[in-house]
């Protein structure tokens, strides 16, 4: 492809992407069809030669997006929502025009600056303490997850706990190191114990109140037995925003037992952490200041597309102590120095993406203000449909709803509710998906699309009573 080649398919593109979303509200949230049928319709073997870009325009209409499920859909109200705003993806295509890979400070000074940067912004617009700004010991970096974000975590805790011998002679010979998060604690917590070492068997899931948050005295017992029997308890992860129910866990009082008995403290707030840019639910980074790592996603409710996950650490130096090997092929003067951040110390991976710009472009084109407006209309949405479920005598409100979440029941017990979400998912309107909360079936429904109007909301609402009545 020429660039004049380029210039004139890449309009197309960006005219393609505008009209699907000016007319995404009107397909059918969830994909239509059936397992195999994309596959069906696609060739067995690539081109031998190319083809003309009308063809796959043509086959991007006709065979995949009758296999998406459309997440910018103003009616998707599952999981939790994942972002896509127009300056993101702008963004996103300006990041692969460059094709950085932004492993070292050398390989694309531009790529770690600004990612130290944005990150120093985010962290001042979500009030993190000081200790995460990259102007001390600490600072912040973009990994692709969460998931990647927390095992990051644990692996520097080990590491921190075993004073760098995990890496350099295994876990065989040393203690037995354990973790301890709440029952409500994300799938990706046990996850990364395992691929650390420390094994599914090495987290303590801590019970929770009635508000789902882990209980912090049956946290103090744990860590104070597994003490008293020799083991190493190596990290507590605090969940601020459980997946199933948003449930906040008192973050200051596990702190505090943290710092009683040395142990790192990780706070996962993935979706909840992005409200905390409105200065009135800054209350939900209490208790930041015992935090040895923290992290939020941006692409999942800051309008940032897939992937984005922003993860801060108090000390560098446990992520180089956890992460950092330099064979010869990747000294480099400016390294050596001292006097930069090489990000390929901070993560997994050693090649990296610049993701950086599309949280620039997203903070300088929406502003803080503008962000600010969009997830307060969330919030205001939520609370809307929180009440029109409260003032039906045949559904209840059945855990706290502190950000866009709301967890809900028919009286009708589990059948009942699944019927109800089976209905109104395959009506394509809307798509929600549950969970369970007290052994019961439970519906949840998030609010965190752009595209999400109160009439929206409206609507989900009468497609719910609608299929209750009509059972
Ligand atoms: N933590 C929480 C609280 C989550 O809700 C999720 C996903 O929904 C994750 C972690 C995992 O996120 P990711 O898909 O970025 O790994």
């Amino acid at each position: 492809m020429t660039p004049e080649e380029f210039r004139r398919r890449g309009k197309d593109v960006i005219d393609w992407i505008a009209d699907y979303w000016e007319r995404v509200e009107g397909l059918p949230v969830r994909a239509q069809v059936e397992p195999g049928w994309i596959r069906a319709h696609l060739p067995e073997r690539a081109p031998e030669s190319g083809e003309p870009f009308e063809a796959i325009l043509r086959d991007l209409d006709e065979v995949i997006l009758p296999g998406i499920t459309h997440w910018q859909h103003p009616g998707f109200h599952a999981y939790f929502n994942s972002g896509g705003s127009a300056p993101s993806v702008l963004a996103e295509l300006v990041t692969a025009g460059l094709g950085v890979q932004g492993m070292l400070w050398i390989t694309s000074p531009a790529a770690t600056e600004l990612e130290m940067v944005v990150l120093d912004w985010l962290a001042h617009l979500l009030a993190l303490p000081a200790h995460f700004r990259s102007d001390g010991s600490g600072g912040g970096v973009i990994q692709d997850s969460a998931s990647s974000s927390t095992l990051v975590a644990i692996i520097a805790a080990r590491e921190r706990a075993l004073g760098g011998d995990g890496n350099t002679r295994g876990l065989a010979h040393g203690p037995r190191l354990l973790a301890y998060s709440s029952t409500q604690a994300h799938s990706s917590i046990e996850k990364g114990l395992r691929a650390a070492g420390l094994g599914s068997e090495g987290l303590r899931s801590i019970p929770v109140d009635d508000a789902y948050a882990l209980d912090p005295t049956a946290l103090r017992a744990a860590i104070a037995a597994d003490t008293a029997r020799g083991d190493v308890p190596t990290i507590v992860v605090a969940n601020v925003g459980t997946t199933s129910s948003t449930a906040i866990d008192p973050v200051g009082r596990i702190g505090e037992i943290c710092a009683e008995f040395g142990v790192w403290l990780h706070v996962d707030a993935a979706l909840a952490g992005t409200a905390a840019i409105l200065p009135e639910m800054q209350w939900l980074h209490d208790g930041l200041e015992y935090a040895d790592s923290y992290v939020m996603n941006p692409h999942k409710w800051m309008l940032t597309n897939m992937d984005c996950s922003a993860l801060w650490v108090r000390e560098k130096a446990d992520m180089q102590r956890a992460f950092s090997i330099t064979p010869e092929y990747l000294r480099t003067a400016s390294s050596e120095s001292g006097s930069v951040i090489d990000y390929r110390d901070w993560q997994l991976p050693l090649g990296r993406r610049f993701r950086a710009l599309k949280l620039w472009f997203i903070l300088r084109s929406f502003g803080a203000e503008g962000v600010r407006a969009i997830i307060r209309e969330h919030l205001r949405l939520t609370g809307l449909f929180a009440d029109l479920v409260e003032a039906h005598p045949e559904f209840d409100v059945v855990a706290p709803h502190p950000v866009n979440l709301v967890c809900f029941r028919h009286v009708g017990g589990d059948a009942v509710n699944r019927h109800i979400m089976e209905t109104v998912n395959e009506s394509g309107e809307a798509f929600f998906t549950h969970t369970v909360l007290e052994g019961k079936l439970t519906l949840r429904l998030a609010i965190g699309a752009e595209r999400t109007e109160e009439r929206h909301v409206r609507r989900v609402w009468d497609l719910i009573v609608a299929a209750a009545d009509a059972r």
